[in-house]
């Protein structure tokens, strides 16, 4: 069972500002921006979600991509700064106390994937789920130690400080390599070019597949246009290489995907479809 916690969502930004080659023509000539689920055209945003997916197996509960959080210093972006989310509270009502979590998942470092690994406790940076694992990609981890040792600006708004290093200082990090299995049917893969330890958790439980997928697809355009990248891929052209190579993969399998921000309904099937892809919503 997957459970979806959202820590924000709504219209965000414009298409060309995610990505690039999203230009106003190019984007109109797109299914997806005649699809109001994600596009909203009268003001030309996109409709994003920044969530959380909790994966309840017999063994274990194991919450993927802890989004913005609260109380971080993110001057760079108005939304992002100092928040004061629901997130924990949802989280409880939803039947998933951030006590019950067993394992914590980070598609990558980003700091809105990382955010709520920690929360603000007498003016300390404290690991929110005090009895989690927080499985962490080692390439991911040194990429990211580099970036912060090696840039003056604030890179990736500085969320290593208040997000990363405490964990690792808590002791909780599990560093893993390769594909990681944290149990039979739940493992790792890497897709690398949005970061250079891009991971996704692949789910198998003999009857159904899915893929939490994390930025691999930002948006439901990017299916029926893998090529674009967005301008947060450290490696662009891998990036999309990554995307068509996945998107081929998985369409006309019945898999689910679900990426970190699909606005509801959030899962969605890649189907093939007049010598392209698409993408079906259909829910179980
Ligand atoms: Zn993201």
């Amino acid at each position: 069972m997957i459970t979806r916690v959202v820590d924000m969502e709504g219209p965000f930004r414009s298409p060309s500002f995610l990505m690039p080659d999203a230009t106003p023509d190019a984007f109109a000539a797109t299914r997806t921006s005649r699809d109001p689920r994600f596009y909203n055209p009268a003001t030309n945003e996109l409709i994003f979600s920044f969530h959380s997916l909790i994966v309840q197996t017999p063994r274990n509960r194991i919450l993927v991509d802890t989004c913005v959080g609260n109380d971080k210093h993110r001057p760079g972006l108005p939304e992002w700064h100092l928040r004061k989310g629901s997130y924990l509270a949802d989280l409880t009502a939803a039947g998933l106390p951030a006590e019950s979590i067993t394992h914590v998942f980070c598609t990558h470092l980003h700091a809105d994937h990382v955010g709520w690994n920690t929360r603000l406790l007498n003016g300390r940076w404290v690991p929110t789920f005090a009895n989690a694992k927080y499985v962490m990609h080692r390439k991911e981890v040194e990429h990211f130690d580099h970036v912060r040792r090696t840039s003056n600006e604030a890179a990736n708004h500085r969320s290593w400080d208040d997000s990363v290093q405490p964990i690792l200082d808590a002791g909780q990090a599990l560093l893993v390599d390769g594909d990681h299995e944290i149990e039979p049917g739940v493992r790792l893969k890497c897709l690398p070019g949005h970061t250079p330890g891009n991971c996704a958790l692949c789910l198998d439980d003999g009857r159904q597949r899915a893929f939490l997928i994390g930025d691999t697809i930002h948006h439901p355009v990017q299916i029926e246009r893998p090529q674009w990248s967005s301008n947060f891929c450290g490696d662009r052209a891998m990036s999309a290489k990554t995307r068509a190579a996945f998107v081929e993969d998985v369409a006309d399998t019945g898999a689910w995907i679900i990426p970190a921000h699909f606005a509801p309904p959030s899962a969605v099937q890649i189907v093939g479809e007049q010598g392209g892809f698409w993408y079906r919503t259909d829910q179980k």
